[in-house]
C-alpha cells in the first residue's frame, strides 16, 4: 500500500507531545511490513541542523491561498525506510515559536494542509490513504473531498484521520479561513464545515474523513460522551460506525534500559540492580538528597489542566509530608510553573522542577524514579506511562482513556496489576492512592518487584496496533455493506450528509 502521513510533528525532528512520538513511530512499523509510507510535516525553525543538512530539495511551487501565492518547497529525507517530506516556507514556519502567538495559525496549517495535496502529482507520487493527524492537518480530508475529488489524480484515495487530543480543534473565524481556503458560503453548515458560529479544522476532518480513529479504545468511548466530547460528541456518535480506538506504542529501542544511552546505568526487568545507580545519578543531577530508602516520584508532561496537575496543587502540602521526592519535567501553564517552583524553594533538597524540553533528561527521570504520577483529566493515550513501566517505574494514574487501558490497579486479592489507580477526578483520592503506593515501596518490597518486573516486561510496541491501522486502510477498499433493514425497526434517524 501507499500511504502518506501528515502531521505537525514527528520525533526525531520536531516534538512538542505524544503526538511526535507516534508519527516518528508508526511508519518505519509499517514501512517493514513491505508499504511505501511517507510522511509530510511543516519544516520548522525547530527542525536541528542535524537533520536540515541531510535534506535534498525535491521540488518547489507556489500555492494559491485566497489572493496570495505563496512559495512552497518540499525537502525530502530517507530515514528508516520511511521517506520524510518536509513543506518549506519560511514566513509561515521559519517563527521562533511552534504553534500559537501569531494569530495566523488558520493561515499557516491551511497553507501546510493545501500544500500537502498540491505537492501530490508534483513528487509522482498518489497514494492510497492519506493518514492525517490532529487539527494541524484536519482540513486535508476536507479539501480533498470538496476541492480535489474530480481531478482523476485524486479521485481513488482514501482518507483516515486520528484524533491525538479531541481538546484541541483549530478554531477560527469563517471568513478568515475563507479568505484563505476559498470554502463557498454553501459549505459552511452545521452538517459540513459550521461549527457553533466558527471553522473548526478538527471537525471539518471528522466530517470528511472516510474512517476516523482515536489513540485508545477507552477515549473512543469517552470522546462520545457530553463530559469528554468536546462539544463533538453529537458528530462522533453519528459516526461511531467509522470510528475505532487504536492504542498507541512506544518505540521499545528508544525507550529500553538495556540500551539507554542517556541514563546512568543499564538494567533489564532480571536485573534491576542499575536502576539504583540511575537513581543516585539523577539525585545529584537536579540536587536532591542523595538517598537510595526515600521513593521519588516523577512527572514528565505537559504542565496543563488536562494532566491533572490542579489535583497535585490541592494537596501538595499532603503528599510531601511524606517522606518523599518528587522531580517535574514540562513546559506550560504559568500557573504550574509557579506552583512546582514555590515547591522546590518549600522543599529544599526533595523537589526538583525543570521547565524545558529535555528529552535526555526526560530518560533520566524515567529511569531514576520510583514512581511516576499520571492523574489527568482526560487522557487520549498517554505514552508517559507505557516508557515508565518499561524502565521499571510503577504508574500511579487515574482511571480514564488510555491510562485505564494501559494501567491495572494491583489487587491485593487476586494479585493482578501493574501499578495503582484512582477513578474519580479528587484530589484526596490521589493523595490516598500515593500514600497506598509508598507503602508497598517501604512495606511490601516482594509484591513492589513484582509489579516493576510486570511492567518492565509488558509489551508497549507497536506491533499489534500496526497490525490494526493496516486493517483499517484495507477497510477503506472494501465495499460498503448496505445496511439490512428489519421491518419491524425504525430507521436510523441519524443522517449524516457527508
Ligand atoms: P501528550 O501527548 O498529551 O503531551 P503523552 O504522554 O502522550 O502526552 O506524550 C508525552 C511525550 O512527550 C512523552 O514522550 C514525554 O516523555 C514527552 N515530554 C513531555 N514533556 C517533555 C519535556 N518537558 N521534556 C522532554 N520530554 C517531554
Amino acid at each position: 500500500m501507499k500511504i502518506l502521513f501528515a502531521a505537525s510533528e514527528a520525533f526525531p525532528f520536531v516534538k512538542t507531545g505524544g503526538l511526535a512520538d507516534v508519527v516518528g513511530a508508526l511508519p518505519p512499523v509499517l514501512a517493514r511490513e513491505g508499504h511505501d509510507v511517507r510522511v509530510v510535516i511543516p519544516l520548522f525553525s525547530a527542525i536541528p541542523k542535524e537533520w536540515t543538512e541531510q535534506m535534498s530539495h525535491e521540488t518547489d511551487f507556489e500555492v494559491q491561498l485566497g489572493w496570495r501565492r505563496q512559495y512552497c518547497g518540499v525537502e525530502r529525507l530517507n530515514k528508516d525506510g520511511v521517506t520524510w517530506y518536509f513543506i518549506d516556507n519560511k514566513y509561515y514556519f521559519g517563527r521562533p515559536y511552534i504553534y500559537g502567538m501569531g494569530g495566523d495559525e488558520y493561515e499557516r496549517l491551511g497553507f501546510f494542509c493545501r500544500s500537502v495535496l498540491n505537492m501530490l502529482p508534483l513528487i509522482g507520487f498518489q497514494p492510497d490513504v492519506i493518514h492525517a493527524h490532529d487539527w494541524q492537518s484536519g482540513m486535508i480530508p476536507a479539501l480533498l473531498k470538496i476541492q480535489y475529488r474530480h481531478l482523476p489524480f485524486y479521485e481513488k484515495i482514501k482518507t483516515i484521520f486520528t484524533i491525538h487530543n479531541l481538546q484541541y480543534q483549530g478554531i477560527f473565524g469563517i471568513r478568515e479561513v475563507q479568505d484563505v481556503l476559498g470554502l463557498g458560503d454553501s459549505l459552511w453548515t452545521e452538517d459540513k464545515l459550521e461549527c457553533y458560529g466558527c471553522a473548526n479544522f478538527m471537525k471539518a476532518a471528522l466530517v470528511y474523513s472516510d474512517l476516523i480513529t482515536t489513540v485508545s479504545p477507552s477515549y473512543s468511548e469517552e470522546i462520545q460522551t457530553a463530559y469528554y466530547g468536546e462539544r463533538l460528541d453529537g458528530l462522533l456518535r453519528a459516526r461511531k460506525a467509522d470510528l475505532f480506538g487504536v492504542l498507541n506504542g512506544i518505540d521499545m529501542e528508544d525507550y529500553n534500559p538495556r540500551t539507554d544511552p542517556y541514563i546512568a546505568a543499564d538494567y533489564g526487568p532480571d536485573d534491576v540492580g542499575g536502576k539504583a545507580l540511575c537513581k543516585q545519578a539523577l539525585q545529584e543531577e537536579l540536587g536532591l538528597e542523595i538517598r537510595p530508602d526515600v521513593p521519588i516520584i516523577g512527572m514528565v508532561g505537559r504542565l496543563s489542566n488536562q494532566k491533572g496537575l490542579d489535583l497535585v496543587d490541592y494537596v501538595i502540602a499532603d503528599i510531601m509530608r511524606q517522606d518523599i521526592q518528587l522531580v517535574v519535567l514540562g513546559m506550560g501553564e504559568g500557573r504550574y510553573f509557579n506552583l512546582f517552583s514555590w515547591a522546590e524553594g518549600e522543599y529544599k533538597g526533595r523537589v526538583a522542577a525543570r521547565f524545558t524540553m529535555d528529552h535526555a533528561l526526560a530518560h533520566r527521570i524515567y529511569a531514576g524514579c520510583d514512581l511516576f504520577l499520571m492523574p489527568s483529566q482526560f487522557e487520549p493515550c498517554g505514552l508517559s506511562q507505557m516508557i515508565a513501566m518499561r524502565y521499571g517505574t510503577i504508574p500511579i494514574v487515574r482511571e480514564t482513556g488510555g491510562l485505564r487501558d494501559t494501567v491495572l490497579s494491583y489487587n491485593e486479592e487476586t494479585g493482578e496489576g501493574n501499578g495503582f489507580s484512582f477513578f474519580n477526578y479528587n484530589a484526596h483520592d490521589m493523595l490516598h492512592t500515593i500514600e497506598r503506593a509508598v507503602s508497598y515501596y517501604h512495606g511490601q518490597r516482594d509484591v513492589w518487584k513484582k509489579l516493576q518486573h510486570r511492567g518492565m516486561t509488558g509489551d508497549y510496541s507497536w506491533k499489534h496496533s500496526a497490525g490494526e491501522y493496516l486493517r483499517l486502510y484495507e477497510k477503506l477498499f472494501e465495499e460498503k455493506k448496505p445496511v439490512e433493514e428489519k421491518a419491524d425497526e425504525e430507521p436510523n434517524p441519524v443522517v449524516v450528509d457527508i
